[in-house]
């Protein structure tokens, strides 16, 4: 696993890219820097692991855009030892940027390979983000309440269950809307257990999915 000057500047030109974008939080900005994204995709596409754009990862899946992942992080606004659980950990590099940010991450995976191939990979990195094989809309009730609950593809609509394993005034959130187009959307839960909804523009994931995939 090689992280090479070339690597670290690449990493750089992309968190300016990022940073003119519109993120201005320099906890996400240095998280972006310091993770080696080229290690998340098969080593033949390392030359489009800097770009500021998703990428297949196998098993029809893909690891999210860095703005993308930047701007879902912003939104949760984390805190040093918030327990964040994520739906949908495909490559694991939003795991680790959460990490990166203090969080003590959850993350669910509906693949079976992709959770096996993801779990080992974080592992090797140090990262301690705990995952899981299971269906994302069943949430992860033994470790519940969560401060924060982000979903990294797309649904209908928020899933009740999520909404019972979080806790008073925490943030949830998720991409809302058909196939083709979704709007991120942000939940924050009132201390009446009332769910307050804001939008906050479009955005385009893969499908989160009702059955489990075993290969
Ligand atoms: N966060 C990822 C990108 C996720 S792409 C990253 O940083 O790379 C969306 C992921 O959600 C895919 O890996 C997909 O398999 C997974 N997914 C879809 N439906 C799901 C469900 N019901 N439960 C858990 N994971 C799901």
């Amino acid at each position: 696993m090689i992280d090479s000057f070339k690597h670290k500047g690449l990493r750089k030109q992309l968190v300016e890219i990022v940073r003119e974008k519109g993120i201005e939080n320099e906890d996400i900005l240095d998280a972006i820097g310091k993770i080696p994204r080229h290690l998340f995709l098969d080593s033949s596409f390392l030359e489009f692991a800097y770009q500021d754009k998703p990428f297949p990862i196998g098993s029809g899946q893909t690891i999210s855009q860095p703005y993308t992942v930047a701007f879902q992080t912003a939104l949760l606004e984390i805190r040093q030892g918030d327990k964040v659980l994520e739906i949908g950990t495909g490559s694991g590099y939003q795991a680790c940027v959460l990490e990166e940010l203090g969080a003590k991450v959850f993350s669910i995976e509906r693949q079976k390979k992709l959770y096996l191939k993801t779990k080992k990979f974080l592992a090797k990195l140090g990262y301690k983000a705990k995952i899981f094989y299971g269906d994302g809309y069943k949430g992860l009730p033994a470790f519940a309440p969560f401060d924060k609950i982000l979903i990294t593809a797309g649904a209908p609509k928020l899933p009740d269950t999520l909404v019972s394993q979080l806790k008073d005034d925490g943030m949830i959130v998720i991409p809302i809307g058909k196939r083709d187009i979704q709007i991120m959307t942000r939940f924050i839960k009132g201390s009446d257990g009332n769910m307050r909804k804001e939008g906050h523009g479009t955005f385009r994931f893969v499908p989160l999915l009702r059955e489990m995939a075993n290969d």
